[in-house]
């Protein structure tokens, strides 16, 4: 071969290899070229509790990096993030919900995070196997019931609730809460669509009213006696005992709590995370950020003041959580949310559950 062919050919070799770096790379480097980066951190988040503000401010004080905030519903962030390509600002996306997190990744928007301190805050189920996003807190899905009329021991399995013994009394809110939606992915992952279509139509019989209101309308319908059981989240049976509002807060005095499914497969838990996006334009400040939201300090804060289970194991757990004992929670993979959430959107309306 002569020269300038050599020449030419090694030309387009560097050509091609570089346009197959640009944007299809498949394993995006956390930490491409070193520049200083601006002291800010662009997030993209489905989070709207106060704690998160809180903790980001925490954040700014701490390292000087200016935390920008853009609140939205988690699809609508995932589209914006995919729309605005490699021009998007988001340098991570939070939000609550492994289905989610695994859709996200999925859809390519994230991208893989190295760092020793997220990996020793944040146990390995609690992760994407590939580090794509991190959890940051965790919450279980509960049943919960009226202490003056309900003896606890005659629940201890969500398969209980649609015992006909039930009718009437059962409140859940509506098939359109993700939060139902994965709890029923979890029965499909678990028990197979036929159980948990079952499970579902059993609900949907015992219902005391047709769905309605959020998570803690259930547990206020409870304390007004519309029903005597009900399905909800734990962080918010902590958010209504600490309530400002005395009726709230005496409304969670009427209700208690049962962790479902201790003798078999485990109590539903969902998770909140934080991914590195593809994208990032100031990847060594998001990565600070979630090596800080996974630190004892920042998950102490999130327990104390959301009521979520934190991740890191070293956290301290405020009161409540610790008067309900460890319990055993489902061990899912939660990929798996995604995988069944059509399957059980298609059961509940199958079922009629509104
Ligand atoms: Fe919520």
């Amino acid at each position: 071969m002569r020269l300038s062919k050599l020449v030419a050919v090694l030309m387009l070799m560097a050509i091609v290899t570089g346009l197959a770096g640009c944007g299809t790379d498949p394993k995006p480097r956390a930490n491409p070229e070193k520049v200083s980066e601006e002291k800010i951190v662009n997030v993209y988040t489905a989070r709207h509790y106060d704690v998160d503000k809180k903790l980001f401010a925490k954040f700014t004080e701490e390292t000087g990096i200016r935390v920008n905030v853009l609140e939205g519903k988690a699809e609508e962030l995932i589209e914006r993030i995919k729309r605005e390509g490699s021009d998007t600002a988001a340098d991570v996306f939070i939000t609550v919900d492994g289905g989610i997190l695994a859709a996200a990744k999925e859809q390519g928007i994230l991208q893989p995070v190295w760092s020793s301190i997220i990996n020793q805050n944040v146990p390995s189920h609690l992760r994407d196997r590939d580090n794509h996003w991190i959890g940051i807190a965790t919450r279980a899905r509960v049943i919960v019931y009226a202490k003056d009329r309900v003896n606890p021991q005659e629940i201890t399995t969500y398969e209980d609730l649609a015992d006909p013994k039930w009718k009437g009394k059962v409140l859940v809110r509506s098939s359109t809460s993700l939060y139902n939606v994965s709890l029923l992915a979890s029965f499909i992952a678990l028990h197979g669509e036929e159980k948990a279509e079952a499970w579902a139509r059993g609900i949907v019989n015992n219902f005391a009213r047709p769905p309605q209101g959020n998570d803690r309308d259930q547990a206020r319908a409870i304390a007004a006696g519309i029903g005597d059981v009900a399905i909800m989240n734990t962080y918010y049976l902590g958010l209504m005992a600490n309530s400002k509002e005395p009726e709230e807060a005496k409304v969670a005095q009427k209700i208690g709590v049962i962790f479902p499914d201790q003798a078999t497969t485990g109590t539903h838990i969902n998770i909140s995370g934080i991914g590195l996006t593809r994208h990032s334009k100031h990847t060594e400040n998001a990565i600070r950020l979630i090596e800080f939201l996974t630190g004892k300090e920042a998950q102490e804060l999130i327990a104390a003041e959301n009521f979520e289970f934190p991740v890191n194991p070293t956290a301290g757990k405020p009161e409540l959580l610790r008067s309900w004992g460890e319990f055993k929670a489902q061990e899912l993979n939660f990929d798996l949310l995604a995988q069944y959430n059509r399957k059980a959107l298609e059961i509940f309306s199958k079922v009629g559950w509104k």
